[in-house]
């Protein structure tokens, strides 16, 4: 394959790094997501290519979101306390290089039927969990069965409200979403998907039809986007990219800044880019194109959303905000309301 000539074609010395950062972080990645390469520097190669410089990375954190240290049973993460995050799959399609959960690779640890039990006694015991979000690995890479079997028990909890999956597969492997697959989630609603789409080039004619089978099953579709430095770090092409998820029914849900995770902080952009690129994008796109932009804090401390400042000035019985066409404008406050704002705004 193309990928296996380029190797070849290295240095020696080069080639012999490359083995050292595939052994730590094995590569793996599908025909359909190859193919939608041209050269390893683009868009898709930077995503899917292994480089030296993942090894020579010592910053960082191997867990930087403290996932581990937040399970209290094996893969289930409970941060918020109306929601876990379950990792019920250890396996993904594609090894995207920038993964913040690359520390699971090398070992993939399958969740066992016990794990499994616990997950859901853990769920049942505690009233206060609505949401149940699957993630992994890619769940939807599961044997129909095992995902049916997850589906059906979460379902039998009564305080359960809503099921979320995370998938990259209408991405990396959309030949993966076929009908039964659809209509399985479909008996489960309501079924939230959060796919992982990062640049305009990764939508075709395939994943376009993997994202339509599942819209038309009810399935309501969002995204997680990444920012990464050298792949989408501008307005341009995340202005085609989100503006083109919406074509295929999928909303920009997040666009995230990237975890501090080892060895990929040559992905990390400055916090002043997504900032302006959202505040670029806010009159160009359609509102519904517009994700959230947040950053995960390290240390499990949540997924804080950040807003491009528009508040040119707080008086005391009015605000001067920023107007789409960066005009300044006034807007009356009701008495006693800056002082609360004040607060607001600062904390
Ligand atoms: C991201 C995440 C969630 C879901 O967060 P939302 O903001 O509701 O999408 C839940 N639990 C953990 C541990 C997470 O990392
Ligand atoms: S699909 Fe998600 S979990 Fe899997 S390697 Fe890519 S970023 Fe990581």
């Amino acid at each position: 394959m193309r990928i296996q000539q380029e190797l070849n074609a290295l240095p020696f010395l080069e080639r012999e790094s490359i083995r050292r950062v595939v052994e730590e972080f094995p590569f793996r990645t599908t025909r359909h997501y190859s193919q939608l390469m041209e050269h390893s520097g683009d868009a898709i190669g930077k995503q899917m290519v292994p480089l030296v410089a993942e090894l020579q990375d010592g910053d960082g954190y191997e867990d930087p979101l403290a996932e581990e240290a937040l399970s209290p049973v094996p893969n289930l993460v409970h941060r918020y306390a109306n929601r876990v995050l379950w990792l019920v799959s250890h396996e993904c399609a594609m090894h995207c290089r920038f993964c913040t959960r690359k520390r699971r690779w090398k070992n993939p640890v399958p969740l066992t039927e016990e794990d499994l039990e616990k997950g859901l006694q853990y769920i049942s015991r505690h009233e206060e969990i609505r949401d149940v979000l699957l993630s992994g690995g890619d769940p939807l890479l599961l044997p129909l069965e095992r995902l049916e079997r997850i589906l059906f028990s979460l379902r039998s909890i009564r305080h359960i409200q809503i099921i979320r999956i995370g998938s990259r597969l209408p991405c990396v492997l959309p030949q993966g979403i076929q009908g039964d697959l659809a209509d399985l989630l479909a008996r489960h609603h309501p079924v939230f998907l959060n796919l992982h789409f990062n640049h305009p080039r990764e939508i075709n004619g395939e994943s376009r039809r993997a994202c339509e089978c599942l819209a038309d099953a009810g399935i309501p579709l969002g995204s997680q986007t990444v920012l990464l430095k050298g792949v989408n770090d501008d307005g341009d092409t995340l202005g085609e990219l989100f503006q083109n998820l919406l074509t295929m029914r999928v909303r920009p849900y997040y666009l995230l800044q990237m975890d501090l995770t080892r060895s990929t902080s040559h992905f990390r952009t400055p916090v002043s880019r997504g900032l302006e690129i959202l505040k670029g994008l806010r009159n160009r796109v359609s509102g519904l194109a517009m994700p959230q932009f947040v950053i995960d804090l390290p240390g499990g401390h949540g997924k804080i959303p950040l807003l491009p400042q528009c508040v040119e000035e707080l008086r005391e019985d009015a605000m001067v905000l920023r107007g789409f066409k960066g005009e300044n404008c006034s807007y009356p406050l009701l008495p006693g309301e800056s002082f609360s704002l004040r607060n607001l705004m600062r904390s």
